[in-house]
């Protein structure tokens, strides 16, 4: 058996491993116990992909490998790829990979990636299938049926969904109906969005969830939300019913480095605002996030990390095993595995306490028109965000976009919101959609100048957040102090934590406190 030399370095104290049994120094606990300790707090995992189970788990000395991988890295959960790519793993090499992990001591999945499925999609070609073709919609179906034959529990990454526009897609999109099998069934609109969002629903029910509980009674679904929240609605996800249908969800948090010129140009704060609002919608069917080691250094990747943290995540799921073996995919996961202990400890107090601050509704399948994400770069403005799906009535103090005018009855909520003194932040985008229905003149009204370019509010001054800030936040009892790109998290019954996205360090100044925070760091405490 080959010797493992362990990097990891944990409060000054070196551990060694020896293939997949981990030894420990006598005076500290080495990530692997500290994981598994803390699994019912917060969970880490990783996916093999179908092509890693083909290349990495065929053989016992890959096998041996990765579980010392994930030992080394506190993962104790493990999810092995059925399919991805047109590509189907072997059944053999599935079940002998499950064994060998869950004698390990690790909880194992299956998972589903539904790119190169069948006849090819009009759009991006060599990813994504036309999902109206009947043959397509079988072989959907069998590979489902595999899955579910090989486990319990089976994600589905984030490429469920459409972009087909071909002749039968657009003689369908104008029957205005759904063809599964022998079924139809009505669509509501004429709009892409419209026959996109039945026609995955209604797959999700007919051909996944339906024939894997056929052949496996207990198995349960993973829907995965990919991490571009507000063009979801366009390619047929839809959170209300796909959640309602399927057993559990799971939310993408991989934002990257937004100076990435391959990956960038999301917020490190999306992480946060898309765990929460998809963990609103789904409750207790929320699992947990998901990132990658694309387009991050080690800065980068942890803060995905925290995010998910304080997103209130029960599992953090790193994409993807042989991904991290390459390029910064080892750096990354050494700087996670440093992080870990302060990790897990925060993702304790994250489960004791609730986020306070500006409720930010966004309805599900809402169109950010010239707002794209808005709520990413309002967080980024340091000001402390509650997201949510239904209209915030009972919040101390809230903020409002375009998305807001998908809630047919918004005017009427929203004038009685203001007339109950609340702080409001409205965009200057909705403010003008408004006018002449709802009263915007009252002192505790405040128009976020967005100016369809919310990528701009990253170069407000510091004077000008200062000014924005305090009206806002003073029901919540608190005054903060910071220039841009410095967010800020409040907890009840009491908590806060103050992250820094720039790369160098910060001068803050919290409820008269003064703080200095070390550049893409954190402070925090909780009581
Ligand atoms: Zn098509």
């Amino acid at each position: 058996m080959k010797i493992w030399k362990l990097a990891v370095f944990l409060a000054g104290i070196c551990c060694l491993s020896r293939g997949a049994e981990v030894v420990e120094t006598k005076s500290a606990p080495n990530l692997w116990t500290l994981a598994r300790s803390q699994a019912r707090i917060h969970r880490f995992a990783t996916l093999f992909s179908a092509q890693d189970v083909r290349d990495r788990l065929s053989t016992d000395a890959g096998i041996d490998r990765a579980i010392a991988w994930c030992q080394r890295t506190g993962v104790t959960h493990v999810f092995l790829e059925e399919f991805r790519d047109g590509y189907q793993a072997d059944r053999a090499a599935l079940r002998h990979a499950k064994e060998r992990f869950q004698a390990a001591g690790c909880v194992t999945s299956g998972c589903v990636t539904t790119t190169q499925v069948g006849k090819p999609s009009t759009g991006w070609k060599d990813t994504i299938s036309c999902y109206t073709d009947p043959v397509t919609q079988q072989r959907l179906q069998a590979i489902f049926e595999y899955a579910a034959s090989l486990f319990d529990e089976i994600m589905i990454d984030d490429f469920w969904f459409t972009d087909c526009t071909c002749a039968e897609c657009e003689a369908a999109r104008r029957a205005r109906t759904v063809t599964i099998g022998d079924k139809t069934y009505p669509v509501s609109g004429d709009t892409w969005e419209d026959y996109r969002r039945e026609l995955m629903d209604r797959l999700s029910r007919d051909r996944l969830l339906g024939p894997a509980k056929r052949v496996n009674p207990r198995v349960k679904l993973i829907i995965k939300y990919p991490q571009w929240y507000d063009r979801f609605h366009e390619r047929g996800y839809d959170v209300v019913r796909e959640t309602a249908d399927f057993d559990r969800i799971w939310v993408g948090t991989e934002t990257r480095d937004y100076t990435d010129p391959r990956w960038g140009g999301t917020v490190p704060y999306e992480g946060y605002f898309i765990m929460r609002w998809l963990g609103g919608i789904g409750g207790a069917k929320c699992g947990g996030g998901w990132y990658d080691w694309l387009g991050t250094t080690e800065r980068t990747y942890v803060e995905q990390a925290r995010q998910t943290v304080l997103g209130g995540a029960r599992e953090s799921l790193l994409f993807c095993y042989g991904g991290l073996q390459g390029t910064t995919g080892p750096k990354d996961v050494e700087a996670l595995r440093a992080n870990l202990p302060e990790l897990l400890e925060v993702a304790r107090q994250v489960r004791r306490h609730a986020p306070i601050g500006l409720a930010a509704y966004k309805p599900p399948n809402s169109h950010a028109e010239d707002e794209s994400r808005v709520f990413d770069l309002v967080g980024m403005m340091g000001l402390p965000l509650v997201p949510c799906h239904q209209f915030p009535a009972s919040a101390p103090a809230a903020f409002f976009s375009v998305h807001a005018l998908k809630d047919g009855d918004l005017a009427r909520k929203l004038a009685k919101f203001i007339q109950a003194g609340k702080p409001v932040l409205l965009t200057d985008g909705l403010a003008r959609r408004l006018a002449g229905q709802v009263t915007l003149d009252a002192r505790n009204v405040h128009i976020l100048p967005v100016k369809g370019d919310p990528k701009s509010l990253l170069q407000l001054s510091q004077t000008e957040l200062d000014e924005f800030r305090a009206p806002l936040l003073r029901p919540v009892k608190t005054s903060f102090r910071a220039p841009g790109r410095v967010a800020l998290y409040l907890f009840k019954p009491a908590g806060w934590v103050v992250e820094n996205f720039n790369d160098e360090p910060v001068e803050v100044e919290l409820n008269g406190r003064k703080l200095t925070v070390e550049p893409r760091g954190w402070r925090w405490r909780w009581e």
